[in-house]
This record gives structure tokens, sequence and C-alpha cells, in this order.
């Protein structure tokens, strides 16, 4: 079991979560972050997960120190030059993940599968920035990660056959749903999504219901265990809006034009959540106070 060898580049929201189910299926893994502390912080909150799930008693206690022991912590990225596939969670820049690419292609074997968490760049550019594209793909996973069951992942426009089905069986491993699709802005996920939340948006704008009524037909209608405005103001509308200009961007098409009430409420600093308030107000614990 333990010959498999991973790489995760980035200790943060979801390097930790990735490096977690990995190293909890039987890799060894090196997580690599150019920030020492984020990878402290990272082995905590993965021993305080591992702990969670053993007081749910779907692990047994033993397992969090061998789980945590095949995590090495490191910080450069010549730390992944044994792993057979390397798994890329790095900050959400283009310069950031162009370099990393860069050196990781010269550090790994030529064997070595490169796979990237990013959500919003093409996999076909980070691709060509490497001598072997066709090993190279999209792993998205959703957060948390040690809790969300799929994995979109992401065929860019050279990624080989071989490598897919390299990564479709991995995610398997992992106890994740993959999902198989091709290198377009934002994936499948968000490309549906986020219109959704715009379009609910443009309801409160055009005044055709308050935002409480939009949340509800989503809920009671269609069955969304959450409505669009709440889960709005849960991603942050700064994150709806940025995704919101991607596509716009990226597929060259009005109808993906972000909407005007969405710009105004960023620019006030209505985040949503994080902020205190969206489309609805929270209390000190991000509690939903009132819609
Ligand atoms: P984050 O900010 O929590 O963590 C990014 C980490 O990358 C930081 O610890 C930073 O120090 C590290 N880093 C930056 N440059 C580096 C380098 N050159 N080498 C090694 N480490 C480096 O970000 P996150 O939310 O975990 O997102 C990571 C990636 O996952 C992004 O591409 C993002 O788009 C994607 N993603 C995020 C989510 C989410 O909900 N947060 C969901 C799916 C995908």
């Amino acid at each position: 079991m333990s010959s498999r060898r991973a790489a995760v580049v980035g200790a943060g929201t979801m390097g930790n979560g990735i490096a977690h189910v990995f190293a909890q299926t039987g890799w060894d893994v090196a997580l690599i972050d150019t920030v020492p502390s984020a990878v402290e912080r990272a082995l905590a909150t993965i021993r305080t997960n591992l702990e969670r799930q053993v007081k749910k008693g779907t692990l047994p206690q033993q397992a969090v120190g061998e789980v945590l022991g095949r995590i090495t912590p490191a910080s450069t990225l010549d730390a992944a030059a044994a792993a057979t596939l390397v798994i890329e969670a790095a900050s959400e820049s283009p310069a950031i993940k162009f370099a990393v690419f860069e050196q990781l292609d010269r550090v790994c074997s030529p064997d070595a599968t490169l796979a990237t968490n990013t959500s919003s760049i093409s996999i076909t550019e980070i691709a060509a920035r490497t001598g072997r594209p066709a090993q190279v793909i999209g792993m998205h996973f959703m957060n948390p990660v040690p809790v969300m069951q799929l994995v979109e992942v992401i065929r860019g426009h050279a990624t080989s056959d071989a490598t897919t089905a390299m990564v479709m069986e991995t995610a398997r491993t992992l106890g994740k749903t993959p999902v198989e699709m091709n290198d377009y802005p934002r994936f499948v996920s968000n490309r549906v999504l986020m219109p959704m939340i715009n379009e609910a948006i443009f309801c409160v704008m055009e005044g055709v219901a308050e935002p409480e009524a939009i949340d509800t037909v989503m809920k009671l209608g269609m069955a969304h265990p959450m409505g669009p405005l709440a889960l709005a103001d849960f991603i942050g509308l700064d994150v709806c809006l940025a995704i919101m200009e991607v596509l716009h961007r990226g597929l060259g098409d009005d109808k993906y034009r972000p909407c005007p009430l969405l710009r105004r409420m960023v620019a006030a600093g209505e985040l949503g959540r994080k902020s205190g308030k969206g489309f609805y107000e929270y209390g000190g614990k991000g509690e939903r106070e009132k819609g």
C-alpha cells in the first residue's frame, strides 16, 4: 500500500483536505508549502478532522497516528521528486501555478502525473508550461475535501486517455465519485451553478421577489438543500462575481453578464457571511439572523 507516493503542493484549505484523503487511503504524501506555518496549521487541521472521524466511529483511534505518519511536511518542490502523482493546490494565481508546473516538470520523474486543483485557470495553459502535457490534468476537489463526494476530472487539450483513466481510478480509490469533462472555463460545477445564482440576484434587483421568497422557491420547488442566495452568501459574493467574470470573459457570451446588483453589493463590502451581511444578515458566528 505504502509504495504509492503523492505530493500535494499548497497546504491551505484544499491542500490539507487532499493530503488527508490520500494519506488515509495508504498513500505516502509530501505536503509542500512555501510558508512553513501553513504546513503546521494543515497538520493540526488534519489531526482535528481525523479525531472527529474517530468520535463518529468511522475511524479507529490508532489510524490517526498512522495517517499523520504518512504525511511528510516540506517547503520546496524538490520533495515532489519521488511522487508518481502530484496534486497542486497552491494559491489561485496563474503566475504561481505556471511557475510551480515549470519547476515540477524539472523535478519530477518523467512518468509522474501532474494534476491541478485550480477552479478557474485553463488546464491546457498550465499543461503547456510543461514538457508533458499528456500527463497534466485537472483534479478539482470540493470543499471540505474529506466530506465531499465529487471530483471533477478535467482533460486539457492534450491530456491522454491513460492519464485520465489513472486519475479517475485514483479518485475512486479515495472513496470519491469522479466525473470526467473537458477544459472549458469553470468546468461544469460553477458553470451551471453560478448563472443560476446570478439569475436569482437579477430577480432581487428587478423586485420579482424578496431573497427569502426566492430561496424558498428553489428549496421547496426544486428540492435544493439551500437557496441560491443563501448559497451565494456562503460562497462569498466577491467569489461569485469573480467566477461570473471568468465565465463572461472566457466564453465571450453576454448571458454570463454579472448582475449589476452583485457588483454593487461587492463594491459596498457586502460579501455575505464573511462580512456579516449579504442577502441576509449574520451574527458574530456567521449565524443567519434574518432574511
Ligand atoms: P489557500 O489560500 O487556502 O491555500 C493556498 C496555499 O498555497 C497557501 O498556504 C500558500 O502559502 C500556498 N502557496 C502559494 N504559492 C505556493 C508555491 N509556489 N508553492 C507551494 N505552496 C504555495 O487556497 P485554497 O482555498 O486551498 O485553494 C487552493 C486551490 O484550490 C486554488 O487553485 C483554488 O482555486 C482551488 N479550489 C479552492 C476551493 C475552495 O473552496 N477553497 C475549492 C475548489 C478548488
